[in-house]
Order: structure tokens, then C-alpha cells, then sequence
């Protein structure tokens, strides 16, 4: 069994034990076995190891948890976001355009798209990312794009119902239908979690309900896109069917957050139903942002992710989006990276990932900045080092 010491860390982010609520220790140790996280001290303690890694006194922090992200499409969208930033407003219809590129190409550029935004995130510390579907939205090009985004991660999601395509544009109920039928079937095997964009122009609260009713029914999880562009019924629909996460959150009543606030656990430890926000949409269509503080002092459980798609939020940067909740969403930097990392991994049940904790995934990335802070403190600045994903150096 081979070891590998990840020493000389001047601050350790392990969202455990540890000071503050991020768990900080100082001048600490990390040994990963076989993938994992074996032991976590001060490294003055640290046990021999078949290998060392130096942190130089730098900040180690769990790998980000990109809990919200598209990558399974074709083509891009930047003379769309130039319309846009000339003064044309975001309505979500620029979807139906990525839809014909994506069905138009062929596994291999399909598969390429997702490895390279995929390579491009984990430059960028994300150890783990959700992927979803949505850009084909019929029964072959949902069950594809699901079946390549599977060979990278396991945490994919069925978005069948992103947009209603041009085809079934008067005929909303059959596309439902063909949604929670044979659409489903082919693409349950390759999901994890069914995903809805409920929202006005895409599917409003009864169509929602049904898809997200049979998701549940063929074993899995629920999470979908929710008040983005406007108030709605979708977070209160999530919190009603257990959503494990309500994706976007910018336009929130009070009995939206009181219905998110009622999820919270009897141990103190969050809400069951995550609040997911997307900052990088809210840059990238010049739109009002989320208010996270609202949130956080409900008590509701807030992630962050990156929402990576080519319409609305093209970037990969989990740093980028930690930046903008700190600057524009009114998070405290320690409130930023809980989210995107231990608030991401609630976002997906996951306990083993979003924290550095014996017995964890070992997913480690190792800061050019002796602290956490400098993530949001010096924004657009490449800091990180080094990358450890299951146990493995990049
Ligand atoms: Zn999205």
C-alpha cells in the first residue's frame, strides 16, 4: 500500500474539526492511503510517508464540488453574450440554438467538448463536478450526451426537460409525455438525478411536478433550476418533492426561504434542501444577483457552483464564482468556500467529498497563497498549485 504525506501546510481548510467553521488547522499534515484521507494533524506529528509533497507553508483546501454544471453540448454562444452586453436582455431562448449544434455532432465532439471543460475545471481545483444533459432533447441525443458525461463523472443528471424543442413547440403536454416515457427509460440507466428548469417559457409547475414525479418513481434524485429569471413556484416544489438542491434562487419570497428553512435537520447540521447559487449566470447576463445573506441567516444550507454552460455562464472557475459571492452577494469569503466545496457536496448527498476529514475522498488542492482568503482577495489570479484528486497528484 503506497502513502503519500502532504506536509508542511501553513493552513488547512478541512470544513471539520478544526478552528472556526471551516475547521482551519494550522501548520498541519495531511497522509492519503489508497485514495484517502488516512490522517489529518500537526505536522510536526506526521507519520512517514513512501512519498512527501511540500506544501511550502501554502493553504490546503478540499477539491471544489461543481455541483451544477452543462457540459455536454456543441458549439458556443459568444456573439449571443456580446448581444447581450450590448443591451439585448436573457430570456433562455438561446438554449434551442446550442440544442441543433449538439444534435448535429458526433460522439467523439461531443465527447471532446466535455473532457476539455472538464481538464479546464480540474486545472482549476474541482475534484468533482456534476454534469447534466439538456442540449438534446430527444430519446437518442439525451441518452448519448448522458452516456459520455457518465465516462467522466457519477454524478449525472437527466435535463430532458431543459427547454420544450422547436418540434414540440404547440404541443407542450406530449412533449411531457415523451419526457416521462420513453425519453426517461433510455435515459435512467446513465442518471443519477433528474433535473427540471421550471421556469416562465420553459416548464411551469404542473409539467414540472410530473417530470420530476416519474423521475423519482424509475430511483432518482431530484434537483432543478428554480426562480432565476423571476418569482415562481419552483422552490417551494422542490422543497415539496425533497429536492436535494433548488438551483439559482435570485428571486425569492420569504415563503420561499421559510419552505427552505423547514428542511433543516434536527441535528443542527443544514437544511436537506440545498440552495444553489449561480453567480457566473447573474455575470454573464448583467441580471440582478441572489441574496445569499437572506439565505444564510435562515439558516438554509447555501452551495455554490458554477452553473457552466455556453448561453449563460460559460466560465469552469469555481474561484471565479467564490469571488463574485464575496464581492456581490454579500458571503463572507469563509461562507463562499464552505459553499463550494462542503456545500456542494450536500448538494449531491455526498459526504465523502468537500472535506478533509480520515476516511475522505482524498481530494486536495494545494493554494499558491498562504490563505483561503486570497481566493476572493485576489480575483482573476491562477492560485492553484497543485491539484491531488483521489489520492492522485495532476
Ligand atoms: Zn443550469
Amino acid at each position: 500500500m503506497s502513502s503519500l504525506l502532504v506536509d508542511n501546510i501553513g493552513e488547512l481548510v478541512t470544513n471539520g474539526v478544526g478552528e472556526g467553521p471551516l475547521g482551519i488547522r494550522r501548520k498541519a499534515a495531511v497522509l492519503i492511503e489508497e485514495g484517502r484521507v488516512a490522517w489529518v494533524g500537526p505536522a510536526a506529528y506526521a507519520p512517514a510517508a513512501d512519498r512527501r509533497i511540500d506544501a511550502g507553508g501554502a493553504a490546503v483546501l478540499p477539491g471544489f464540488v461543481d455541483s451544477h454544471a452543462h457540459l455536454v453540448f456543441a458549439g458556443d454562444r459568444a456573439a449571443e453574450f456580446a448581444a447581450r452586453m450590448a443591451g439585448e436582455r436573457y430570456t433562455g431562448g438561446g438554449i434551442r440554438t446550442t440544442v441543433g449544434a449538439t444534435r448535429a455532432a458526433t460522439d467523439d465532439e461531443l465527447r471532446a467538448t466535455v473532457r476539455r471543460l472538464r481538464g479546464e475545471a480540474l486545472r482549476q481545483g474541482t475534484t468533482t463536478i456534476e454534469i447534466k444533459s439538456g442540449y438534446g432533447l430527444n430519446v437518442a441525443d439525451e441518452a448519448r450526451s448522458l452516456r459520455i458525461a457518465t465516462e467522466t463523472s457519477s454524478e449525472t443528471t437527466f435535463l430532458g426537460a431543459h427547454v420544450v424543442p422547436p418540434e414540440y413547440a404547440d404541443r407542450p403536454d406530449d412533449y411531457v409525455g415523451l419526457v416521462c416515457g420513453p425519453m426517461l427509460a433510455a435515459a435512467a440507466p446513465y442518471a443519477k438525478w433528474i433535473d427540471v428548469f421550471c421556469e416562465r417559457g420553459a416548464f411551469d409547475v404542473d409539467h414540472a411536478r410530473a417530470i420530476l414525479a416519474c423521475g423519482q418513481a424509475a430511483g432518482l434524485g431530484v434537483r432543478l433550476h428554480a426562480n432565476q429569471l423571476g418569482p415562481g413556484p419552483g422552490v417551494q416544489l422542490g422543497v415539496e418533492l425533497g429536492a436535494a438542491s433548488v438551483d439559482h434562487c435570485t428571486h425569492l419570497s420569504d415563503a420561499d426561504i421559510d419552505a427552505l428553512a423547514g428542511t433543516a435537520h434536527s441535528d443542527g447540521s443544514g437544511t436537506s434542501t440545498v440552495a444553489t447559487l449561480l453567480p457566473g449566470a447573474e455575470f454573464s447576463t448583467r441580471s440582478p444577483y441572489p441574496d445569499a445573506r437572506r439565505l444564510l441567516d435562515a439558516g438554509v444550507t447555501v452551495a455554490l457552483a458554477t452553473d457552466c454552460n455556453p448561453g449563460s455562464s460559460y466560465t469552469s472557475s469555481m474561484p471565479f464564482c467564490i469571488a463574485l459571492a464575496v464581492r456581490e452577494m454579500r458571503m463572507t469569503p469563509a461562507e463562499a468556500l464552505w459553499a463550494a466545496t462542503a456545500g456542494g457536496a450536500r448538494a449531491l448527498r455526498r459526504d465523502d467529498v468537500g472535506v478533509l476529514i480520515p476516511g475522505a475522498r482524498a481530494d486536495l488542492v494545494v493554494l499558491d497563497a498562504p490563505s483561503y482568503l486570497h481566493l476572493a482577495y485576489r480575483p482573476g489570479v491562477p492560485l492553484i498549485h497543485q491539484v491531488i484528486r483521489n489520492g492522485v497528484p495532476q
